[in-house]
């Protein structure tokens, strides 16, 4: 992950939470690159660590979390670097957080303060970020308000988020991650507390800002029906760890990891009768009592009894395409001996 069109390198992630119930494992290893002006969607099922692994890369986990290990590699004017190195706190994280980098997030009422204006929430990042004025940052908020129709923008900019609907509120959120030209642009399931058709007009709007601002697009999702019509890649994610990695293409029509399998089988068809469901079974473990092995080990259809021995690792299936499972490492009886030695 060097010679490229990189924009950000994560290697051997780890964030962790020091509760007096024990340490959880939230993010447990995770490496991804996130490519310029591409969407990459992070997929898999609640609790897998999706959202934490986006807040890390702000430096907003919350406590009692906090990164352990790793490296964050950002690509700011020609190099490289080290987000995991910041002070969360500090100036530095701070240029980059809303400037750089920016985040929507899953509830809109929740992330816009009930207290101020639309317009002077946009407007304290433009003056915080950039040399302008207030006058210049009004005209700018006017402005992104209109790019992201919202209609009649210099009477919006001056109402409070409560009389706003969910996806106009969505739409100022966006207006508000966008008002300093991010380079990439996070998206936390911005369109999940949505109704259907507001969700389709907000999916539309971001892949049409995004084509016009050339930026990096991570989107975090579970719903596989977003992610088919959005991504360029999908990275599916398990109990904190990178499972599978691939262009939308191959994870939808050739799924390799049995988890991935798993998640497109469970999708519902139109006309399907309930007794057709095919959910995964199991529940996903406490994050206390995790299984030995292959996290995924005590659901897989195709777990064999190596496979709560040894921890798998990632290996390339082909350009692109890698997987994290013991059905595709030609050397499991080495490693089982290693690990045993
Ligand atoms: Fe299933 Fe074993 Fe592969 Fe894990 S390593 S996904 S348990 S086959």
């Amino acid at each position: 992950m060097t010679e490229n069109n990189n924009l950000l390198e994560v290697y051997d992630l780890k964030v962790h939470f020091f509760t007096d119930e024990g340490v959880v494992k939230a993010i447990d290893g995770v490496d991804m690159n996130v490519v310029n002006g591409k969407t990459l969607c992070l997929v898999g099922e609640s609790g897998c660590g999706k959202s934490v692994t986006c807040r890390a890369f702000l430096g907003i986990v919350q406590k009692p979390g906090r990164i352990v290990s790793g490296q964050m590699l950002f690509r700011q004017n020609d190099r490289m670097i080290d987000i995991a190195k910041m002070d969360p706190k500090g100036q530095e994280i701070r240029q980059i957080r809303g400037k750089e980098i920016s985040m929507i997030f899953q509830e809109p009422m929740t992330s816009l303060s009930p207290m101020y204006t639309v317009g002077n929430q946009i407007m304290e990042n433009i003056l915080l970020h950039t040399g302008a004025s207030k006058q210049e940052a009004r005209e700018r908020t006017i402005a992104l308000l209109d790019q992201v129709r919202i209609p009649k923008p210099e009477r919006l900019v001056d109402e409070y988020p409560f009389r706003l609907s969910g996806g106009m509120r969505q739409r100022a959120m966006i207006a508000m991650a966008l008002s300093c030209n991010p380079t990439m642009l996070i998206a936390d399931e911005p369109t999940t507390a949505l109704d259907v058709t507001t969700q389709a007009q907000i999916l539309d709007l971001m892949l049409e800002l995004q084509y016009k601002y050339g930026m990096a697009l991570l989107f975090i999702t579970h719903d596989l029906g977003v992610v088919a019509e959005i991504a360029d890649e999908v990275a599916v994610m398990y109990l904190g760890k990178i499972v599978e990695r691939a262009d939308a293409d191959t994870i939808f029509n050739h799924p390799q990891h049995p988890y991935t399998q798993a998640l497109l089988r469970s999708i519902p068809k139109i006309a399907m009768r309930r007794e057709e469901l095919d959910p995964i079974k199991g529940m996903v473990p406490s994050p206390f009592r995790r299984p030995t092995g292959c996290n995924f080990n005590p659901r897989c259809p195709k777990a064999m009894s190596v496979c709560r021995e040894i921890v798998p690792s990632m290996t390339q299936l082909s350009p692109g395409h890698t997987v994290a499972c013991l059905l595709y490492e030609s050397n499991i009886k080495n490693r089982k001996e290693g690990e045993q030695a």
